[in-house]
């Protein structure tokens, strides 16, 4: 039976870039030895980096005067780098969920914080708008995805100071205007490479502007005057998100990603509305098309569980929501095809019927 990958992290990936991966796992562009053991200083490595590098700056339309990063340690790690790399005296934070939340504890480690807009009232469910960013702040970060909760910022938002966003979970997903960031980051093993290496798009002429000192690994400029070669790199990582980049931009890009996006996440939204047994949890306009969080009606709740293994017996895998929110969560990244999503609603349908 087929099975499809709802799960939200380390997630599905496009076919053809884990087969390659596992293939340059045993014979690395028929050299006849494995990636795993080659030098990531050899000609052959450095291409892939290159590669790997100009694909997210042309599919993303990274302007001149930006670096791309790859470093390990995760997109928790960033969430120290960034304030140690950018805080001087004072932070703006959007609190939008657990991984904003975390990003934000690490930066009161460094300086004053400022909470500018908090969904915690509402476990979440919704983005806040409308709130005054400081202007007296060294930057404003925020989440443009959240992983959990299912809500997504889905534009640029225009900022009087630096804006540094984490988009482990949306990364690639639309068109973004790079300009508009100082910084962005995230864990790749989402949309971009199986899990071990973290993204970072940075403004080189923003770096260097702290007073304090930085441990050479943690200094932004270290990676990027090294090419992200400044020590042993997470080779395979990075070659499985160079193989996720070629069929990204094989596909149509990111605009494709976008259109594709939509339509998965309007048809599974559409069935969680119609469905009786069925209701989303985010608020309808920050619905996230990553992350489709939804659970089952009062009236029903008992039946969850139920549920959960009829759809487990019919192939979808990992759709168990996280423990803040409950009930289910389907991930619908960029290689989550749109039958993936038809076979979901089958699923939800044919539970109704049998009820
Ligand atoms: N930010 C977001 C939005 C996430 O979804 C996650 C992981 N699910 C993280 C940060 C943490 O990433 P990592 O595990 O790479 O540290």
């Amino acid at each position: 039976m087929k099975k499809y990958n709802f799960g939200a992290g380390p997630s599905i990936l496009p076919q053809q870039a884990m087969k390659a991966t596992a293939e340059a796992c045993i014979d690395f562009n028929g050299i006849g030895l494995s990636l795993m053991e080659m030098s990531h200083r050899s000609k052959e490595f450095q291409a892939v980096m290159d590669e790997a590098q100009a694909l997210m700056k042309e599919l993303l339309g990274v302007p001149e005067g930006y670096s791309v990063i790859f470093l390990g340690g995760g997109a928790s790690l960033e969430f120290c780098m960034v304030p140690y790399n950018f805080l001087e005296k004072k932070a703006a934070y959007v609190n939008t969920g657990v991984w904003a939340t975390k990003a934000q504890k690490e930066a009161k480690l460094f300086g004053e914080v400022v909470e500018v807009a908090s969904s915690a009232d509402k476990n979440f469910t919704y983005v806040p708008k409308g709130y005054t960013i400081p202007t007296d702040a060294d930057y404003l970060h925020i989440t443009t995805n959240n992983t959990i909760y299912g809500t997504e910022i889905f534009t640029d938002i225009d900022s009087p100071i630096p804006v540094i966003a984490d988009m482990s979970s949306d990364i690639l997903s639309r068109p973004v205007d790079v300009s508009k960031y100082t910084m962005i980051y995230g864990g790749a093993q989402k949309n971009l490479a199986m899990a071990g290496v973290t993204f970072v798009i940075v403004k080189d002429d923003m770096l260097g502007k702290v007073s304090r000192t930085i441990p050479t690994m943690l200094d932004y400029r270290t990676h990027q005057k090294k090419g992200s070669m400044f020590n042993t790199p997470p080779v395979i990582p990075i070659y499985s998100a160079m193989q996720t980049l070629r069929w990204i931009k094989q596909e149509g890009g990111v605009k494709e990603m976008d259109r594709r996006a939509s339509e998965r996440a309007d048809l599974l939204y559409a069935e969680i509305d119609r469905n009786k047994f069925f209701r989303g949890t985010a608020v309808a306009e920050d619905r996230s098309r990553m992350n489709i969080c939804f659970v089952m009606n009062d009236e029903y709740k008992d039946l969850e569980a139920e549920f959960l293994s009829f759809a487990l017996e019919n192939g979808m895998w990992g759709l168990k929501g996280h423990r803040d929110v409950g009930g289910f969560r389907a991930s619908c990244y960029n290689a989550m095809s749109v039958e993936g999503v038809k076979a979901l609603i089958a699923c939800m349908q044919e539970f109704e019927k049998k009820h």
